[in-house]
Formats: C-alpha cells, sequence, structure tokens
C-alpha cells in the first residue's frame, strides 16, 4: 500500500487517468487531501465511488495525530504529534531492538492580538546540537515527510479555528530540526501551505529559520523561495558561534555571510537574525559591536530572543543592564531591533525548549 499523500497534482493525474476518469476528478481529489485536510475516501463526497473503491485498494492516508497537548498560561499550546510511520532507522539506533515504535514531533500554537502563529518541525530530532537547544541533546532520527510537515499546519489551523476562533495567520518553521537539512520535503510542504489547493497562505507570512547551512542558503534564493528567511545567529564571533553551535566549525561566519549577501542580492530580502540572549557568553558590548558590523553586509532585522533554561540547559538569560546596553548600541547604528517575549516557557514551548520523548514503544 502506498500512501496517497505523497503524490503530487501531477502523479495524481496520471493515476486517475489511467482509471479512465475524466482529469479534473484529480484536482477535487488533491482540494480533499490538501485543502479540506480530510483522512478517508468516504469523506470525499463529490468522488464516483468506483474511483475510490480503485483508490483505496491502492493508497492508503497515512496522517499525523495530536497525541497530547499542553496549555499555557499565556494562551500558548504546546502539541505532540503522534507520526504515522514506524522507522527502522529508530530501530537501528536502539540497538536493534525489534519491538514497533511510534515518533513523535512537537508544535506551538501561539496567539496575541493579531496574529495566530503555528511554529511546525521538520525532523525527528536534530544533528546540528545547538548547546543551547533541547532539541538538539535528542540527536537526529529522521527527516519528516512533506506531507507530515504540511499535515502539523493543517492541524494547528483546525485547532486555531477551535480554540481562538480564527484560522492561522503565520507559519514559522522553528519547531524540532534543521529544515535545510530536509530541504525538498520542507519546501514542498511551504509549497503546499502557500498553493490555491492548500491553504493559500502569503509567503510573507511564512518564516523558515535556519541554523546556517550557507550551500542551502544559497539554494534558497536560486529557487526563488518567497518566504521570509531567519538565521540563528546568536553570535557574530567565529570562536563564541562555535562553542555554542558545532555547525559554525563547517559554515563559518564569512562563509554564512558570502550565502546571506547572495541570498539577498536575488531574492531582495531583507535578512531575519535571531539572537538569543546569554549571560556572559553573548551579550557583552563588544558582542553588539561584532554584531553590528556583521549586519553592515545585508539589510537586516535583528530579534533578540530572552533564553529560556531547560532541563539539562548550561546558561542564564541575561540581566536587564546587558540587554539595555546591548540594545542601544544596535540602535545607535540604526539596526531594525525587535525584542521578543517569551511564550509558553511555563510549558517548555517556548524557543529551543522543544523536546519531548520522541520514541515510544507500542507494546
Ligand atoms: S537550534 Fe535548531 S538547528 Fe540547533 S540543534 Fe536545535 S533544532 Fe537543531
Amino acid at each position: 500500500m502506498e500512501d496517497i499523500k505523497k503524490l503530487s497534482l501531477e502523479q495524481l493525474s496520471e493515476v486517475v487517468v489511467g482509471y479512465k476518469e475524466k482529469k479534473f476528478r484529480a484536482k477535487q481529489i488533491y482540494e480533499w487531501i490538501w485543502k479540506k485536510n480530510v483522512n478517508s475516501y468516504d469523506e470525499m463526497t463529490n468522488i464516483p465511488k468506483l474511483l475510490k473503491d480503485r483508490l483505496a485498494k491502492r493508497y492508503n492516508f497515512n496522517s499525523i495525530k495530536i497525541d497530547s497537548f499542553k496549555k499555557s498560561k499565556d494562551q500558548t499550546i504546546k502539541y505532540v504529534f503522534k507520526l504515522h510511520e514506524l522507522s527502522s532507522d529508530v530501530d537501528e539506533l536502539k540497538n536493534n531492538k525489534k519491538t514497533e515504535k511510534n515518533l513523535f514531533v512537537e508544535g506551538v500554537l501561539i496567539p496575541s492580538k493579531s496574529r495566530v502563529t503555528a511554529c511546525i518541525s521538520t525532523q525527528v530530532g536534530c544533528a546540528l546540537k545547538c548547546k543551547f537547544c533541547a532539541t538538539g541533546s535528542m540527536g537526529f532520527l529522521r527527516n519528516l515527510s512533506a506531507g507530515e510537515i504540511y499535515e502539523q499546519v493543517a492541524l494547528l489551523n483546525k485547532e486555531s479555528l477551535s480554540y481562538f476562533d480564527r484560522k492561522l495567520t503565520n507559519v514559522v518553521v522553528m519547531g524540532m530540526g534543521e529544515p535545510l537539512n530536509n530541504y525538498k520535503n520542507t519546501i514542498d510542504a511551504l509549497d503546499k501551505v502557500m498553493s490555491k489547493n492548500g491553504l493559500s497562505m502569503s509567503p510573507s507570512r511564512i518564516t523558515l529559520s535556519t541554523a546556517g547551512v550557507s550551500d542551502k542558503i544559497k539554494q534558497l534564493a536560486d529557487d526563488n523561495t518567497k518566504f521570509n528567511l531567519a538565521v540563528s545567529l546568536h553570535s557574530a564571533n567565529d570562536t563564541v558561534r562555535n562553542s555554542l553551535m558545532p555547525i559554525n566549525k563547517s559554515n563559518p561566519l564569512k562563509r554564512l555571510t558570502s550565502a546571506l549577501k547572495y541570498y539577498n542580492k536575488k531574492t531582495g530580502n531583507r535578512i531575519i537574525f535571531e539572537y538569543l540572549m546569554l549571560d556572559g557568553i553573548n551579550d557583552n558590548i563588544n558582542d553588539a559591536h561584532e554584531l553590528a558590523e556583521f549586519c553592515k553586509s545585508f539589510p537586516v532585522k535583528i530579534n533578540l530572543i530572552e533564553y529560556n533554561s531547560t532541563k539539562n540547559g548550561n546558561f542564564k538569560k541575561s540581566n536587564r543592564d546587558s540587554l539595555g546596553r546591548f540594545v542601544n548600541l544596535l540602535k545607535s547604528k540604526n539596526i531594525i531591533i525587535n525584542i521578543r517575549k517569551s511564550k509558553g516557557s511555563d510549558i517548555d514551548a517556548a524557543c529551543g525548549q522543544l523536546v519531548n520523548e520522541a520514541i515510544k514503544t507500542n507494546n
């Protein structure tokens, strides 16, 4: 049995025409799956029964499900999604134990006055092992499929309607995993989020965040992607960044600068930098000077983020004085800054806190 959600519209059209049905049926089915987000053939009320029966013999629906959720006192909701596939990789990682296992990832729904934002995951775990990040401490288990990434958005859209009486307004790809290390599936999923046959969301409402995979940043420019790009920077000094983010050893700041210049030249997009304020690590006035210097190469906006301690964290958030001095220096250089308040930190849903028991055994 194959997963119908892995078929593109073109592939679905070929299947439908192969059954001697009219081509427009493929578009109808595609919209049921991706726009109306149904999970069975029974719900496709305008599709002939014979066609549904034929499809059902060959294609099933593999859908992710909400396993559990926790609500913060600030209304942020953290979800644990159960994935449908059992992974053979996991058996290998867990010493070839032959029991069946499900994998889990997390997503977050973040309401504010003017928006409801979904934060979604692209990998189970992450190989990049950033020192301040709970996900990094899990290691990497596997990439999510395009369907699994898209379905998080679709499910969170339904949840948003039910809890906040509003559709999602924004999507940030900032959950578990490095999206550019799962490039094709992430781009395919975001294409569906933006597509008229999907959620019709404007690219200006979508932000993908990377730890700085330079080659893939160039590829985003070459592929003419329209959504926003954020880079988890956290330091503009190679020694400090190496100590925080091991990826900086293979993608040092010089290489990142060249990729971002290329990206900005081709797309015209402003770069968003995410900068976690870590006490005594990257928050002194010299760090601010280095950051201001780094920002001279392209138009930027900086999100300064309050650090949230994780269970295995060794960092503390910056104190008010350090934050004030840092902000004043950047402002004096006319750099656009946004100080991001933590949301959902009481339920471990804030930046860098997404981690779960990614594998559960079915007994
Ligand atoms: S911050 Fe992002 S890239 Fe770094 S370990 Fe965490 S999930 Fe991976």
